[in-house]
C-alpha cells in the first residue's frame, strides 16, 4: 500500500536534532512512500510565555526545497506545520498559513489554557500529585478542544489523546468521562470535511487510540492521517504495522495525504 508518515519533526523544531535528510532516509528505509514535515509552531512555551505570532517559514522552506525532488518515484516530500495552541490567536495563525508551498496543517494543544496558566501539558502532567490533578488537566484540555474546532487554521486535529501521554498511568484516566463532548468535537470536524490523526508517538501509543478511532468512525469520520511524531530518525514510521492493523480493525478503508490543504484518499491495503 501507499504508506505515509504525516507527522514528524526536524531540527526546525526546538525539540528535535534531526536534519530532514536523515528523517527522509529513515522513512525510505521503513517503506514509506510519502512524508509531510510538520515542524512545531507553538504559540506558548512550556512556562506559559507567549511566542511569536508570525511563523518564520524560511528555515523550513529552505531544507524542504533542497530535498523535495531528491527521490523521484521513491519518496514524495510535502511541507506542513504543527500549530500548537493556535486558539490563542486564530487570526494570526491564518495569516501565517498563506504560503503556496503549504500542503498540510496539524492543529494541536500542547499547553494549558491561558485561564489555567498556559504552561505545557507535558510539564504540568508530571507534577500531578493525585488523580484529580489529572482530571483537571483533561477538563481544561476539552474546553480548548471545543474552542479549537471552531477555528480555521488546521486540517487535522493533532494527537487528541495528548494529555494521556503524560498524566501518570496509575490514575487510569482516559477520555470516557468527556465522551459526549469528544463526540461533539468529532461531529464538527466531520461536518467541516476535516479530520483527525492516529499519532503513534514514536511507537508509544497505538492501543490507546482504539476507542477514539471507533467513536470517530461510528460518527462517520473518514478523514484520517497517520503519523509517528518522530523527533529522531529511529522513530520514523514507528509502530506503523500495529497502527495499520488498528486502522483496519476500526473500519477505516483510507488514509489521507494532502495537497494544498485538501485531502487525497489512499486505500489501506
Ligand atoms: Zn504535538
Ligand atoms: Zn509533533
Amino acid at each position: 500500500m501507499y504508506l505515509s508518515d504525516y507527522h514528524f519533526h526536524t531540527l526546525c523544531s526546538s525539540d528535535s536534532p534531526a536534519p530532514l535528510l536523515q528523517q527522509a532516509e529513515a522513512a525510505i528505509a521503513a517503506g514509506v512512500r510519502e512524508i509531510c514535515v510538520t515542524d512545531h509552531w507553538n504559540l506558548l512555551d512550556q512556562q506559559g510565555n507567549r511566542l511569536p505570532t508570525v511563523y518564520d517559514w524560511e528555515p523550513s522552506l529552505a531544507q524542504w526545497r533542497e530535498l523535495r525532488n531528491r527521490w523521484p518515484g521513491q519518496l514524495e516530500l510535502r511541507l506542513g506545520v504543527e500549530v500548537g495552541n493556535g486558539v490563542l490567536d486564530p487570526a494570526a495563525v491564518d495569516a501565517s498559513l498563506t504560503i503556496p508551498e503549504l500542503d498540510f496543517v496539524i492543529g494541536s494543544l500542547h499547553s494549558q489554557s491561558a485561564a489555567a496558566g498556559g504552561r505545557g501539558i507535558y510539564t504540568v502532567a508530571r507534577e500531578c500529585a493525585e488523580k484529580k490533578d489529572g482530571t483537571a488537566i483533561l477538563d481544561d484540555y476539552m474546553d480548548m478542544l471545543e474552542e479549537l474546532v471552531q477555528t480555521s487554521g488546521w486540517d487535522v486535529l493533532g494527537h487528541v489523546i495528548y494529555p494521556l501521554r503524560y498524566i501518570p498511568p496509575e490514575y487510569e484516566l482516559d477520555l470516557h468521562p468527556w465522551w459526549d463532548r469528544l463526540a461533539q468535537v468529532f461531529r464538527a470536524v466531520i461536518a467541516q470535511g476535516r479530520g483527525i490523526e492516529l499519532n503513534t508517538s514514536a511507537g508509544a501509543t497505538v492501543e490507546q487510540w482504539r476507542d477514539v478511532l471507533e467513536l470517530y468512525r461510528d460518527l462517520g469520520g473518514e478523514v484520517l492521517t497517520l503519523g509517528s511524531d518522530a523527533h529522531r530518525p529511529q522513530h520514523m514510521a514507528a509502530a506503523f504495522p500495529q497502527a495499520l492493523e488498528l486502522i483496519r480493525e476500526t473500519g477505516f478503508r483510507w488514509l489521507c495525504v494532502y495537497r494544498q490543504r485538501t485531502p487525497l484518499f489512499c486505500k489501506v491495503g
